[in-house]
């Protein structure tokens, strides 16, 4: 199916891409890399009546070292990020992490603010935002602001980014030295949306206990979720066999997976169960006892 026709402006600015949005209402649609956005359009699911081109706005495509984090514009190509030397020496699991988002000609067109906003619950690039309890940058009409990732995802596919407003760039953490992070994910095919998936860093103290454990889960919820309760479980205690059944036990309380045509919601919740000990697994296998 070919998309419906749209009316279309690309934009040079920041300031611009607002006031195109304000101008044109609940029914502009910010584009991007359209890997996602050019489908929904020829399949209609969705039906703008105008769409607002973000490629040409150049000041949003960057990979920036802010030594305490990493600053991603959300123009920047996901396939920039997974090559980039910078990106990678600030969050190491990112080139491994986008090689999982469709194929490289997918990641040569996909921004990284295209798949935030697009807020799929099983995509990778949320999953980590809110593992690593990252920051969204946000600009509109009344000004810029600052959105922490569990507020920023709502619904599938749906963001607390006003219609007006245009994501910007995105702030990840950087881990302290030594912890290992993995991406454990279970898709029906090689370059398809993960079915489920689990994020996990950890870091171990000299007393051989976790000092520091970040875990997120995809596929098991409306939005990415951030597994505070494990981490809680996991924090202050030494890794042993039982007590990693323990934490993927704990995951089964700590998600409400979908029932839908991809994977029945018991079989959701198994795999994140299972996938939280190989993520957690892998993790420690790329930690390093911390001073
Ligand atoms: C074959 C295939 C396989 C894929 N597999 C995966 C996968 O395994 N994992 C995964 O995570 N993704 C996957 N994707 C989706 C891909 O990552 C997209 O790149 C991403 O979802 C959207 O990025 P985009 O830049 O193309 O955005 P677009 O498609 O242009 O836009 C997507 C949505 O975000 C909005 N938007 C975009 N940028 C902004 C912004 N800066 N501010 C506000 N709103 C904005 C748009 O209005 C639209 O609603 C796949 C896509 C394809 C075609």
């Amino acid at each position: 199916m070919k998309p419906p026709a749209v009316g279309y402006a690309r934009a040079g600015d920041v300031q611009e891409v607002v006031a195109m949005l304000v101008e044109h209402g609940t029914d502009a649609k910010v584009l991007a890399g359209g890997q996602s956005l050019v489908p929904m359009l020829s399949f209609r699911q969705i039906r703008p009546s105008f769409l607002v081109d973000i490629n040409r706005v150049e000041a949003l495509d960057f990979v920036r070292d802010e030594g305490e984090s990493l600053l991603l514009g959300a123009t920047t190509r996901q396939r920039d990020v997974e090559t980039s030397p910078v990106a990678a020496a600030a969050v190491p699991l990112l080139p491994e992490l986008l090689g999982h988002v469709g194929h490289v000609t997918n990641r040569n067109r996909g921004t990284v603010g295209g798949s935030l906003a697009h807020a799929d619950p099983a995509a990778e690039l949320p999953t980590l935002v809110t593992a690593l309890g990252g920051e969204l940058l946000v600009e509109g009409p009344r000004g810029p602001r600052t959105v922490a990732a569990d507020d920023f995802f709502v619904a599938p596919h749906r963001t607390s980014m006003g219609f007006d407003e245009v994501l910007t760039a995105v702030r990840l953490p950087r881990l302290p030295a030594g912890t290992g992070v993995a991406i454990q994910q279970i898709a029906r095919r090689h370059g398809d949306l993960a079915v489920v998936g689990v994020l996990a860093a950890v870091r171990l103290g000299p007393d051989g206990a976790i000092n520091l454990v970040r875990l997120a889960a995809s596929g098991v919820g409306p939005v990415p979720v951030r597994l505070h309760a494990v981490e809680a479980a996991l924090t202050g205690v030494v890794p042993t066999t039982e007590v990693l059944d323990a934490a993927a036990e704990a995951v089964s309380a700590a998600v409400r997976p979908p029932d839908d045509i991809h994977a029945p919601a018991s079989y959701r919740r198994d795999m994140a169960c299972l996938l939280l000990k190989r993520a957690v697994g892998a993790a420690l296998r790329r930690s390093e006892v911390s001073a």
